[in-house]
């Protein structure tokens, strides 16, 4: 196994721990970026509204994809996803107290189907989760939900300069969803993330993996099939700059590897499990879902 880096935090790499019992002000003020939100019943998506005015929008996300209702298109099915994604050597991955999270540090894009000829850049990815099986995904299918989803985050690179810029402007994102379902079997792409978790049990911490992983193996072996529609970050600030691209088929990982990410903390001493951070679906009201295949 390649060298890791120590844990970090925030404090820059200080144990939370030796400073128990002292309690600065600083400490019981939430930092900014966390501030008011969270999924628990007094700061979960209900509240969101109340600080972040653009998660009451009516292009918000995630949705119930209901595939006898969204309409093929025969533009996509013709103009199929083009993903260059390449190898990230040395993969970071990251827990932000919300989700686990790895940023993207090469050159990897995507293009086609509903982005058209513009290309949109890699910057992280992330999971989503629940409880058990039973839960976990964002989107819905028919209802239903997955145990998790992956989200693979993008910027419209090619009219804009950062993900900063982009975020707030209404082609500015595209985001491929992916849902996981768990079977017997380890997932190889997932590997990476389940084998390093537990070492960003806490919130804030990040580590080096030492280890490389190209995107696309984290994605099923059809990528042409996909439900599309204009959406929304699902977390605060909920910017309704979100193309979605939602694959159809799932990938399958372990019961072992979805544990891990049920493991991790929502807090800086490791004493609160992210349980669940799904926001539930909200309505499609006057968009259309488009579908890149038939039924
Ligand atoms: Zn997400």
């Amino acid at each position: 196994m390649a060298k890791r880096k120590a844990r970090s935090n925030e404090n820059g790499g200080r144990d939370p721990k030796s400073r128990r019992g002292v309690v600065s002000p600083e400490e019981i003020k939430p930092k900014t970026t966390d501030m008011h939100w969270g999924y628990d019943k007094e700061n979960g998506p209900q509240t969101w509204g109340h600080h972040y005015p653009e998660a009451n929008g009516p292009r918000q996300s995630p949705i119930d994809i209901d595939p006898s209702s969204a309409k093929f298109d025969v533009i996509l099915a013709n103009n199929p996803l083009v993903i260059n994604y390449q190898t990230e050597h040395n993969l970071n991955v990251e827990n932000n107290g919300h989700s686990y999270k790895a940023d993207i540090k090469e050159e990897s894009t995507i293009s086609g189907g509903p982005l058209g000829s513009s290309k949109y850049k890699l910057v992280q990815f992330h999971f989503h989760w629940g409880r058990d099986d039973k839960c976990g995904s964002e989107h819905t299918l028919k209802g239903k939900m997955y145990p998790g989803e992956l989200h693979l985050v993008h910027y419209n690179a090619e009219k804009y300069k950062s993900f900063t810029e982009a975020v707030t402007q209404p082609d500015g994102l595209a985001v491929i969803g992916v849902f996981l379902k768990v079977g017997t079997i380890d997932h190889e792409g997932f590997k990476v993330l389940s084998d390093n978790a537990s070492k960003v049990k806490c919130k804030a911490f990040k580590t080096e993996t030492g280890l490389d992983l190209n995107p696309n193996n984290l994605l099923p072996e059809n990528v042409t099939n996909y439900w599309t529609y204009e959406g929304s970050l699902t977390t605060p600030p909920c910017c309704e700059s979100v193309q979605w691209i939602v694959l159809k088929d799932p990938i399958s990982v372990s019961p072992e590897q979805i544990r891990a990410l049920r493991n991790l903390c929502c807090d800086e001493n490791g004493s609160k499990r992210i349980i669940e951070n799904f926001r539930p679906p909200l309505p499609l009201g006057e968009r259309e879902l488009r579908s890149s295949f038939q039924l």
